[in-house]
């Protein structure tokens, strides 16, 4: 199975923004193992801005282009310094990407891409795509790495797309503040409800929330990929996804 795993920064970083080390651990171990039984595994990880907030001590995240693309080149540092730590242990060689939403609009650039990842697939490689915030813009950026983990799982064909979340998945409501809210386990089709449903919800440290997940799902399900919200607050939780149990909310791509 090709499967594309989005870590989101809330399931990389406690609240404080530094790095929650076992949940990365453990995340990083049972990658390992998915990969070491033959699945080819991509990862696309957030966290970026929000680990170098906090190694720069900043207050909160920052609001402005020159301080966020300060803290991006910072803690995308310290994230590939601890998945290539974490993924050495297990023999799995990582490869870092950095992409803007020009390099996927380009039509070079986009092959170029495309080339990289299936070589280094072939290579055993373990790919670790981000958007390359130190030098996007508004206007040239993808924007949100839901959206980016989608255009990648397009791009390569993957079998399912894995957003690794802080919520089980899309809830009837929010069940933040709606205790009668019931988590949807499947989804066909994304329809006027299914919107309204997933809102502008969205978390202090990362940029995604519903809507940028709904977006994603959008993407996957035209293009015939499943695609699945789940909490990463359990790492196995990749486990039961790779047999196909029924986890989180599985959106159904197009047959
Ligand atoms: N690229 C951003 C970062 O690494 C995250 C964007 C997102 O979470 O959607 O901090």
């Amino acid at each position: 199975m090709r499967l594309v795993i989005k870590i989101g920064t809330s399931t990389l970083a406690h609240s404080s923004g530094r790095l929650n080390i076992r949940l990365v651990e453990e995340l990083c171990k049972v990658i390992s193992d998915l990969k070491n039984a033959g699945n080819e595994v991509i990862i696309v990880s957030s966290g970026a801005i929000g680990m170098g907030v906090s190694r720069l001590c900043l207050p909160s995240r920052p609001e402005d282009m020159p301080t966020k693309q300060a803290a991006a080149a910072v803690g995308q540092c310290e994230l590939m310094y601890t998945y290539d730590k974490l993924f050495s242990e297990y023999n799995h060689t990582v490869a870092q990407i950095l992409i803007t939403g020009d390099d996927v609009k380009d039509k070079d650039r986009y092959a170029h891409f495309k080339n990289t990842i299936f070589r280094l697939l072939e290579l055993g490689a373990l790919p670790v795509i981000n958007e390359n915030d130190t030098v996007s813009t508004e206007e040239i950026a993808v924007g949100d790495n839901d959206t980016l983990a989608a255009i990648v799982s397009k791009s390569i064909r993957a079998d399912l797309l894995v957003l690794l979340s802080d919520i089980d998945g899309l809830y009837s409501a929010d069940p933040r503040k709606d205790k009668n809210a019931k988590l949807i386990p499947e989804v066909t089709a994304i329809d006027e409800d299914i919107i309204k449903i997933a809102g502008g919800s969205s978390t202090s440290l990362g940029t995604g929330g519903m809507a940028t997940k709904i977006k994603a799902a959008s993407i996957c399900m035209e293009n015939g990929i499943d695609m699945i919200i789940a909490n990463g607050a359990t790492p196995e939780v990749l486990y039961a996804v790779c047999e196909g149990k029924c986890v989180g909310t599985k959106f159904i791509g197009k047959r």
